[in-house]
């Protein structure tokens, strides 16, 4: 098989993904499974719609003209959701490739507009909005006026609204900002009488307020947009693992290029090394030191877990450095790791990293 390579298991992907749906669906929520760390991967985005998600969600919309056109009728067909806020730029793919789009920006969503009017579709939009965690949204104080903006737009139909916490500044969503949110669809509502199809309370982040909070939600919040979660099968607040799903679906595995008894302690006087970072090195006497062929380039280091016995020493753009407390490895020998969520977004995406999907 190839190396460096990516095993991801797609029967434990439709299990954490059927877990959640299934838990999730008792409080009233669906989901929509965001496929950002997936690259767009038909596979992985197939499993998901299989397992009973309502739609699927990714921030590039690069992503989703590649999952809209792999074979296949259920990707044809599914709801495509751009998690992101448009660029002006790409108005016209989001209209053609997406069906809704998460939105702050009234310039956006005219723009949207004409674009739709165009290529006469209809384009949905949630809007946004602010709740503590400073990332995107319109201020709630703002909510009513912008609804008043989009309400007439041609080709353009009010999807409903959402929010997106703890992904910037780590705010927790919880009984308050929820409710906040409920409250302010209860206000659109009556105010320009009609009923919003979806409010969206965030991220794997809300696992916890919509699974433990005991008390019944009184709050309409009806959807959340899984990544994490499904894919890693924990919350990101605690980076818990989240009750009888899988957090072991991706492991990467790479190869051994080199092996050899080093020094622990480098030589000579210390500088900057290739990419700043300059960590106090502490003399263990000669250690087992192997290079693995992978780098910065393709994986966020400090989102690898090693098996034990093997530890992380350092890396550059294509060297991984790992010591090996037991036996010494040999120079074609293969050293997987479990990854957290930003090495898997940058394993994926890197061109040097294969995919190979196993099952169990
Ligand atoms: C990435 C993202 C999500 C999914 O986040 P996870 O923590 O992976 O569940 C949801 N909504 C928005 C707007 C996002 O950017």
């Amino acid at each position: 098989m190839p190396t460096p390579r990516l095993e991801i298991n797609l029967d434990k992907i439709y299990h954490n993904t059927h877990e959640l749906v299934t838990r999730l669906s008792e409080r009233g929520i669906c989901v929509t499974g965001v496929t950002k760390a997936a690259l767009g991967s038909a596979e992985i985005a197939n499993t998901l719609l299989r397992a009973g998600v309502v739609s699927l969600g990714d921030s590039r919309i690069e992503n989703i003209k590649t999952m809209r056109l792999a074979k296949g009728a259920l990707l044809k067909n599914a709801t495509m959701v751009l998690i992101r806020s448009p660029m002006l730029s790409q108005v016209k793919d989001v209209v053609n490739y997406a069906d809704i789009s998460l939105n702050t920006e009234i310039r956006v969503i005219k723009q949207l507009s004409i674009e739709a009017c165009k290529q006469r579709r209809e384009h949905r939009i949630i809007l946004m909005v602010e709740l503590g965690d400073l990332r995107e949204g319109i201020m709630p104080e703002d909510v009513v006026a912008t609804v008043h903006e989009i309400i007439d737009l041609p080709n353009i139909s009010l999807e409903g609204i959402g929010t997106n916490l703890a992904c910037r500044s780590g705010v927790a969503p919880d009984v308050n900002n929820m409710a906040a949110l409920s409250k302010l669809s209860d206000l659109i509502e009556a105010t320009f009488g009609l009923t919003l199809n979806t409010v969206s309370g965030g991220n794997s982040a809300n696992i916890q307020w919509a699974l433990n909070d005991n008390e019944i939600h009184s709050t309409h919040i009806n959807n959340l947009r899984l990544g994490e979660a499904i894919l890693l099968g924990c919350e990101p607040l605690q980076r818990q693992a989240i009750d009888g799903l899988h957090t072991d679906a991706f492991t990467l595995v790479a190869e051994v290029i080199e092996s050899k008894p080093k020094p622990s302690k480098p030589t000579g006087q210390i500088e900057q090394s290739a990419f700043g970072q300059t960590s106090p090195f502490v003399d263990r006497g000669i250690v087992n030191q192997a290079i693995l062929a992978i780098g910065i380039q393709d994986i966020d280091v400090d989102g690898l877990r090693p098996k034990l016995g093997i530890k992380i020493l350092g890396a550059s753009s294509d060297h991984l450095i790992v010591e090996s407390s037991e036996r010494e490895l040999s120079v074609g020998d293969e050293v997987t790791f479990q990854l957290n969520y930003s090495a898997l977004l940058r394993a994926t995406t890197s061109p040097f990293v294969s995919t190979v999907f196993i099952s169990t």
